[in-house]
């Protein structure tokens, strides 16, 4: 496969696409997240949010240790300042659990750390495979693959606490899981509420898709959650945040079956869904890569109901 992929990031956060063809050395964006500091928030007593360097983190604290879900980018110093942070909000325990929600290099960048400090990494069965023609721009080597992998559900019980890992089928990638917490009601979605920018749908060898991306939201609905954490952004968001989300995610496609029912060629599908009222302007490479934008005008059309 001679394509390469990125990370993913919020819209404005996010390398530009890294195909084969394109300088290895490229820079990330501006204002890449890899340059802002971990800051830790307390979600709920004992469940802690890292923002900074990458994709979110979030760290359950048990008795017999951390419950971890995704690492952030891959640097030495980035693990450093993490581990840090944990030991200071959630105290200096072991994870001896970590969630993999998917395979960008900025959320699992640190998993080969985490492993070798003892800790199991939990993925989807489809995460291997997809780790085997990835390679991250944002990254010196792709993220570790985990030590236990699952198809549908994976329940975890530490000192006490439970955490239930769900993939319900393709949506910002094709090995998306979110891990529930149902003694706190809170979710963490990772990437599968890309919800800091534009809907990033890593659909070329990532085994993303767009109707999936929206699907894939009212699985989320269907737990009983109070909070959901995004996988960039400041903040955890309300059910109803959730919901007007895919509100726009919704309309979204719904532009994008209009276009291609009116004829809209792939080369043209980008600005005819460029939609500024819902927020979404539609840049970074999984929007203005071709090789991205003709796999989503075929899901379009197949939504539409046209060959
Ligand atoms: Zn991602």
């Amino acid at each position: 496969m001679f394509h390469a992929m990125t990370g993913c990031a919020m819209l404005a956060l996010c390398p530009l696409s890294a195909v084969a063809q394109a300088p290895a050395e490229r820079p990330p964006a501006p204002g890449t997240p890899a340059t802002i500091p971990v800051l830790s928030k307390e979600i709920m007593p004992g469940l802690f949010l890292f923002t900074g360097r990458g994709g979110n983190a979030v760290v359950r604290a048990t008795p017999d240790g951390l419950i971890a879900v995704d690492n952030k980018v891959m640097r030495e110093s980035v693990f450093n300042e993490l581990r840090d942070a944990i030991a200071k909000r959630a105290g200096d325990q072991p994870i001896k659990v970590a969630f993999i929600t998917h395979h960008h290099a900025d959320h699992g960048g640190s998993n080969a750390r985490i492993r070798a400090d003892g800790a199991e990494l939990i993925g989807h069965s489809n995460l291997p495979a997809i780790l085997t023609t990835y390679t991250s721009t944002i990254a010196p080597r792709n993220p570790a693959p985990p030590s236990i992998t699952f198809e549908r559900e994976h329940r975890v019980t530490l000192g006490g606490v439970e955490a239930i890992a769900y993939h319900w089928g393709p949506g910002h990638t094709g090995a998306d899981i979110a891990v529930y917490f149902p003694d706190q009601r809170v979710v963490v979605a990772g990437d599968m509420l890309h919800m800091a920018g534009d809907p990033a749908i890593d659909i070329l060898d990532g085994g993303g898709s767009l109707i999936g991306f929206r699907d894939r939201i009212d699985d989320l609905l269907k737990l009983d959650f109070v909070l959901a954490i995004p996988g960039h952004g400041e903040n955890a968001v309300t059910r109803d945040e959730v919901k007007l989300y895919r509100q726009r995610i919704q309309q979204l496609i719904d532009r994008g079956i209009a276009a291609v029912r009116r004829g809209v060629k792939p080369d043209d599908l980008r600005d005819a869904m460029r939609s500024d009222d819902l927020g979404f302007r539609l840049v970074g490479h999984f929007w203005t890569d071709p090789r991205y934008i003709a796999p989503i005008h075929a899901e379009l059309l197949n939504a539409a109901g046209q060959p």
